[in-house]
C-alpha cells in the first residue's frame, strides 16, 4: 500500500510533478513522504514524517528533470524520517510499494558481502540487492532482470541512478503500476490520478514486467526480458472528480454523489448466473459488508446459497468449490492483495468468477472471467461511500435478475416494481440527504461517547456492521454491531447509562422483534437511536431520536438504509476534528496481504 510516482522530462518541472502527483496519491498511504531528484547533476533525497504538505515545506531546490516519490504506509520498521523512502545504496536510489518478504536472508546475505543498513524497511534492502547486482554487471537491465529471481513478494518499484539522469526504470510484480505518457514528458504511478494534471494517456504493466523511460520514449520488457508493447488507454474521468468540489471533505462529496452514481450504475448489465448451485462472495472491510447484503438478498430472492468469506481467511482455510460454485469478488479498487489470490485460488480449483469492481482494468478486473464496473468514479476519501452503495445495487440486480425467473408468485409479486423503484431510487436517495441536518443533530447528541453499538436483524445487522465500521474507522470511537437477537447473550452487559445504541428497523417481518431488543437496551439506560422506515410503526417510547426513511423496493431499502449511517459517521468524526479523508493508520487501497 503507499503511492510512488515518478518524472522523467525536459522542462524542470519533476520536483513540482512529483510533489502535486503525491497528494493525488496520499489516500493510499500517507505516514511519512520523501523525494529523490537530480539537480545540476547532483541527487538530493528529502524526507518527512507526516504529510505531503510536510515534505513540501522542505523542498527548496525545485528545478529538475527526474525525480520520484513515495508516500508511505508502513509495513516493515516503524514511521520515521529514516525508514521513510526513497532509500539509497551504492549509486541506486529507489521508492516502492509492497513487501519484498525474503528481505530478512536477502539482508543476511548483503550484510556478508559489506552492505550497511540504516533502516529497518524491506525495502532499503531491495535497494541494496538492485545495488549489488548493478556494480557486479554493470548494467541495470541485467541487474532488474537478476533481481526479479531473488525478490520474492510484490513490489511496484521507481529507480533512478546517480550517474544516469536520462533514465528512469520501473519494476513491477504483484503491485499497481502505471505508466504516463505525455510528448516529453513521462511519468510512472501507483494510480492515474497522479497523473492525471499531466496526462490521461496511460500504459498498465504486468506483473513481471519492468520498464526503462526517458523523456521522449518508453520501452517495456515482459519476465522473459523480452520487448512488448503494452496497449496505451485513456482516462475517462477528468481532474474534477478528483477535487471537493466546495464540499467540506471528500467523504461528504462522495455520499451526495450517491443518487447520480446509483443512476449510472443502474445501466449496467448483469450477466447470468443462474446456472451456478452456490456463489461465494469474497471480500474485505466494507465491500465484504456489501457481501453480507448480497447474500442475504440472494439467498431469498434468488434462491442460491450464499458464503461470504473475508478473502484474507479465504486464502488459509479448507475450500469446498468447483465449477458449480460462482466466486464474486468484490473491491472498489480492484487492487485488494487479499481479494486478488482468492480470486487465482479460486480459478485454479475450477470456480468460474466475477468481479464487482470500480476501477476499470484494475488488477482483480482483469483477473476475473466476468466483471460488473459500478460507475462509483474516483472515490478519493479512505472510507468508502459512493462505491459501498454501488456495490449493493449490483449484488441488488444480481438478486433480481435470479428471482425474475421465479415461480414463487409471492416473490414475483415482492419484486415486481423493481426496476421502476430502481429508476426513482435516486430522487428518494436525494430526499434522505437532504435530512442530513436530522443525522448531524444524532452526530452532536453521541460524538462524545466512548462506546457506540449498532443493531439489527438480517439485512439490517449487516448494514448495522457497516454502520459501526464507518464510524470507527474515521470517528476512532469505539463501536461494535450486534445481531439484535444476540445482546442479551453477554453483549447487553456492554450497556450503561446513556450509552448510544443506533436500531436499525427496515425489515417489516421482523421489526417487533428488533423493537423489542430496542426496548430490552432502552430499559437499561441506552439512548436508542431508532432509524426506520415509514411504513414500520414501532411506536412507544425506547427512543430519544427517530430517523424515518422512505419505504421502497426491498432489494433496495439498504442503499436508502445507509446514508444516514454514512453522515452519522460522517459528523461524528466532524464533532471530533478527526482527518475524515484520511483517517489515521488506513489506506484506501489495500496492496498488501
Ligand atoms: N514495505 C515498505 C515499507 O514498509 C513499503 C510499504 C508501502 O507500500 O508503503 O517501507
Amino acid at each position: 500500500m503507499c503511492g510512488i510516482i515518478g518524472y522523467i522530462g525536459s522542462q524542470n518541472k519533476g520536483v513540482e510533478s512529483v510533489l502535486n502527483g503525491l497528494e493525488h496519491l496520499e489516500y493510499r498511504g500517507y505516514d511519512s513522504a520523501g523525494i529523490a531528484f537530480i539537480s545540476d547533476d547532483k541527487l538530493n533525497i528529502i524526507k518527512e514524517k507526516g504529510r505531503i504538505a510536510d515534505l513540501r515545506k522542505s523542498v527548496e531546490i525545485t528545478s529538475s528533470n527526474l525525480a520520484i516519490g513515495h508516500t508511505r504506509w508502513a509495513t516493515h520498521g516503524e514511521v520515521n524520517k529514516v525508514n521513510a523512502h526513497p532509500h539509497h545504496s551504492g549509486s541506486v536510489t529507489i521508492v516502492h510499494n509492497g513487501i519484498i518478504e525474503n528481505y530478512i536472508e536477502l539482508k543476511e546475505e548483503l550484510i556478508k558481502k559489506g552492505y550497511e543498513f540504516k533502516s529497518k524497511t524491506d525495502t532499503e534492502v531491495a535497494c541494496a540487492l538492485l545495488d549489488y547486482l548493478y556494480q557486479k554487471t554493470g548494467d541495470i537491465k541485467e541487474s532488474i532482470s537478476e533481481f526479479k529471481k531473488k525478490a520474492k513478494g510484490a513490489y511496484a518499484i521507481g529507480l533512478i541512478l546517480d550517474n544516469d539522469k536520462d533514465n528512469l526504470y520501473a519494476i513491477k510484480k504483484n503491485s499497481p503500476l502505471i505508466i504516463g505518457i505525455s510528448k516529453d514528458e513521462k511519468f510512472i504511478a501507483s494510480d492515474v490520478p497522479a497523473i492525471i494534471d499531466y496526462t490521461n494517456k496511460y500504459i498498465i504493466l504486468e506483473d513481471g514486467d519492468y520498464a526503462v523511460l526517458n523523456k521522449d520514449s518508453v520501452t517495456v520488457f515482459d519476465n522473459e526480458n523480452n520487448k512488448v508493447n503494452r496497449k496505451p488507454r485513456t482516462f475517462e474521468g477528468d481532474a474534477l472528480s478528483i477535487s471537493k468540489c466546495g464540499y467540506d471533505h471528500f467523504m461528504q462529496k462522495e455520499i451526495y454523489e450517491e443518487p447520480e452514481v446509483i443512476k449510472k450504475t443502474a445501466l449496467t448489465d448483469i450477466p447470468d448466473i443462474s446456472n451456478y448451485d452456490r456463489i461465494c462472495i469474497v471480500a474485505c472491510g466494507s465491500a465484504m459488508h456489501t457481501g453480507l447484503v448480497g447474500k442475504s438478498l440472494i439467498e431469498k430472492y434468488g434462491d442460491i446459497p450464499v458464503d461470504v468469506e473475508i478473502a484474507s481467511e479465504f486464502r488459509y482455510k479448507k475450500l469446498f468449490l468447483d465449477n458449480k460454485t460462482l466466486v464474486i469478488a468484490i473491491s472498489q479498487s480492484g487492487e485488494t492483495a487479499d481479494t486478488l489470490e482468492a480470486v487465482k485460488i479460486a480459478k485454479k480449483m475450477g470456480s468460474d468468477t466475477l468481479g464487482i469492481i470500480n476501477v476499470k482494468e484494475s488488477s482483480i478486473a482483469r483477473e476475473v472471467d466476468n466483471r460488473v464496473y459500478t460507475l462509483a468514479g474516483s472515490e478519493i476519501a479512505v472510507a468508502t461511500t459512493k462505491a459501498y452503495a454501488a456495490q449493493l445495487e449490483v449484488l441488488s440486480k444480481i438478486a433480481y435478475s435470479l428471482a425474475k425467473n421465479s415461480k414463487d408468485a409471492s416473490k414475483l409479486k415482492e419484486i415486481k416494481d423493481y426496476l421502476e423503484d430502481l429508476q426513482k431510487l435516486p430522487i428518494i436517495m436525494q430526499e434522505v440527504l437532504d435530512n442530513e441536518e436530522e443525522y448531524k443533530k444524532v452526530a452532536k447528541e453521541i460524538y462524545k461517547h466512548k462506546d457506540i453499538f449498532f443493531i439489527g436483524r438480517g439485512i439490517d445487522y449487516a448494514l448495522a456492521m457497516e454502520g459501526s465500521l464507518k464510524l470507527k474507522e474515521i470517528s476512532y470511537i469505539h463501536s461494535e454491531a450486534y445481531a439484535a437477537g444476540e445482546l442479551k447473550h453477554g453483549t447487553i452487559s456492554l450497556i450503561e447509562e446513556q450509552t448510544p445504541v443506533i436500531g436499525i428497523v427496515s425489515d417489516k417481518l421482523i421489526a417487533d422483534k428488533t423493537i423489542s431488543n430496542l426496548k430490552e437496551v432502552n430499559s437499561r439506560g441506552a439512548n436508542v437511536i431508532y432509524l426506520t422506515t415509514n411504513q414500520i410503526k414501532g411506536e412507544g417510547d425506547f427512543y430519544s431520536t427517530k430517523l424515518v426513511v422512505p419505504e421502497v423496493n426491498p432489494l433496495l431499502q439498504p442503499i436508502i438504509n445507509v446514508i444516514p449511517l454514512q453522515l452519522i459517521a460522517y459528523h461524528v468524526a466532524k464533532y471530533n476534528k478527526c482527518d475524515i479523508d484520511k483517517p489515521r493508520n488506513l489506506a484506501k487501497s489495500v496492496t498488501v496481504e
